[in-house]
């Protein structure tokens, strides 16, 4: 993803929220590495390894659970926006009748974001910032990256698009991920929702919960993020 050098001042508009409105329009950000069940490097995250259509399959499922409780909170008009291995992951066969897919490279924010363009992000599958304490697959754009700041401080991948996001006065309202990328929106966006599908339990090994239950606890808080969320 692109890198957000430009959008330094914006990570203070992160926690600007007024009153409440209903979410409309909804920015999905997907990536694989936190989706419930997927823990290996080798095998599950790149075309070609023998699990890699499982994690599809696992990510598809994550995803468009979040999209059905968009909708459930009312919303008019759901982006995803295909965020792991150069945003060729996913396919519209994949997605939910009623969402819409942004793939391919490069696809910098601007194309898609505006001031205001949307009214909440959300992030599905989503993992820690590289060194991240527990972090399962934790890194930053590519495991060989030991650390990206802005300003000073650590930043991930959450923390770039958060600060992206924020600089057109839209809130990251909503994360599915492991516990280390949860507890790493809250730091930036204390009212955001969160799931944690996963924990590190130790090196290499992770706990998950099953991909139903993890489909069931995203629905309803993508559901609660649309509708409880102050949004602008
Ligand atoms: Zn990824």
């Amino acid at each position: 993803m692109a890198h957000a050098k430009s959008f330094v001042a914006s990570l203070l508009l992160l926690a600007a929220a007024g009153p409440a409105f209903g979410a409309a329009r909804i920015f999905i950000v997907t990536d694989m590495e936190g989706v419930g069940g997927v823990n290996n490097a080798d095998e599950q995250l790149l075309p070609g390894q023998r699990r890699y259509d499982e994690s599809r399959r696992l990510l598809a499922g994550e995803l468009n659970a979040a999209v059905e409780g968009a909708l459930a909170a009312g919303a008019t008009e759901v982006v995803v926006w295909d965020g792991h291995d150069g945003s060729r992951s996913l396919s519209v066969d994949d997605i939910h009748p009623r969402a819409k897919l942004i793939q391919g490279k490069p696809t910098p924010a601007n194309y898609y974001l505006s001031d205001r363009g949307f009214d909440g992000i959300f992030f599905i599958g989503q993992h820690a910032m590289a060194g991240a304490k527990g972090g399962v697959l934790a890194h930053s754009q590519s495991f060989s990256v030991e650390r990206i700041t802005i300003n000073g401080t650590a930043v991930g991948e959450i923390g770039q698009v958060a600060a992206i996001a924020g600089y057109f006065h839209i809130p990251v309202i909503m994360l599915s991920g492991d516990q280390a990328a949860c507890d790493e929106i809250r730091e930036l966006q204390p009212k955001a929702e969160t799931v944690a599908v996963k924990r590190l339990a130790g090196k290499g090994s992770s706990l998950s919960i099953s991909h139903a239950e993890a489909k069931s606890l995203i629905r309803a808080a993508a559901e609660r993020a649309g509708r409880d969320r102050p949004l602008r």
